[in-house]
């Protein structure tokens, strides 16, 4: 394969998608577009953008103008990713929650190596402010793109090249997935569920208090995320939890002590 080779559909390029999160400039979505094009991606998908569709994008598309047209628009970050079964995000500065933070071109390989089939999203924040934090829980690993220390924050669109010429390269240099069918990874959707259920099941036993809520469901969902489970652990792990709710039920009033608490 040469270097202007365009790689098989079903290819790291093919699954994976740009998610734009409430992007202001509609130039930014459109030099976004013209930036995936060159380099084979083609899943656009805009969160709540500010102002689209756009002549403005349109024009700063060049010619990538198709991929706009084609591009989803959703409402919120989890709908944009919820069958994904890896999430990027992108971010210029380091943040509360501490993801794992790679360069590029190791989440490239990551994705090529240990997403199999699943979709893969790189999550891009807006021009003022990036990602919330409730955004970042929804992404299992940070990107950061090394830059000097003094002044982190890139164009986004120039953010959106820099990943997707490292997507490309990864591609090109071929890395076989390394996942069999029964690995697969869960999904964005398949992980919210895990959490929501545990934090279901710590409420029932009174190890959670929402209305207390403190740091848990945030490192709870950073746990999760963290550690890439398969679709048949998430299995797993809802399967105990249904059967800890079974036991409370089945010990009625008495169903706290079951907890030992
Ligand atoms: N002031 C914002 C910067 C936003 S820049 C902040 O501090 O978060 C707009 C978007 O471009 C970011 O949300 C991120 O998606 C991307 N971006 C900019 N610089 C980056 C960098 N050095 N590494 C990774 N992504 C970057």
């Amino acid at each position: 394969m040469t270097l202007s080779d365009t790689p098989p559909l079903s290819s790291l390029l093919a699954r994976t998608r740009i998610v734009l999160v409430e992007t202001s400039h509609p130039g930014n979505i459109g030099a976004a577009a013209r930036a995936m094009k060159t380099m084979g991606l083609q899943q656009l998908v805009l969160v709540n953008p500010k102002r689209f569709p756009s002549a403005e994008a349109t024009a700063r598309a060049s010619g990538a103008d198709n991929l706009l047209v084609a591009a989803r628009v959703v409402e919120s970050l989890p709908e944009a990713v919820a069958d994904c079964g890896l999430v990027l995000s992108t971010t210029a500065r380091p943040r509360y929650l501490d993801l794992p933070v790679t360069p590029p071109r190791d989440a490239a390989s990551f994705a090529a190596a240990e997403a199999g089939e699943a979709p893969v999203a790189i999550v891009f924040g807006r021009e003022q402010t990036g990602l919330t934090n409730e955004e970042l829980l929804c992404c299992q690993r940070a990107i950061r793109i090394p830059t000097d220390a003094g002044f982190s924050s890139l164009n986004l669109a120039q953010a959106v090249q820099i990943c997707a010429y490292e997507w490309r390269l990864a591609a090109l240099a071929g890395a076989a997935s390394t996942v069999g069918d029964a690995d697969v990874l869960a999904t964005a959707a398949e992980l919210a569920g895990l959490v929501e259920h545990a934090k279901r099941t710590m409420t029932r036993v009174d190890f959670f208090h929402p209305e207390r809520p403190k740091r848990l469901p945030d490192r709870l969902a950073r746990l999760v995320g963290g550690a890439h489970l398969r679709h048949t652990e998430v299995q797993i792990l809802r399967g105990f939890l249904t059967a800890v709710e079974e036991a409370l039920e089945e010990a009625g009033e008495s169903g706290r002590e079951v907890s030992g608490r």
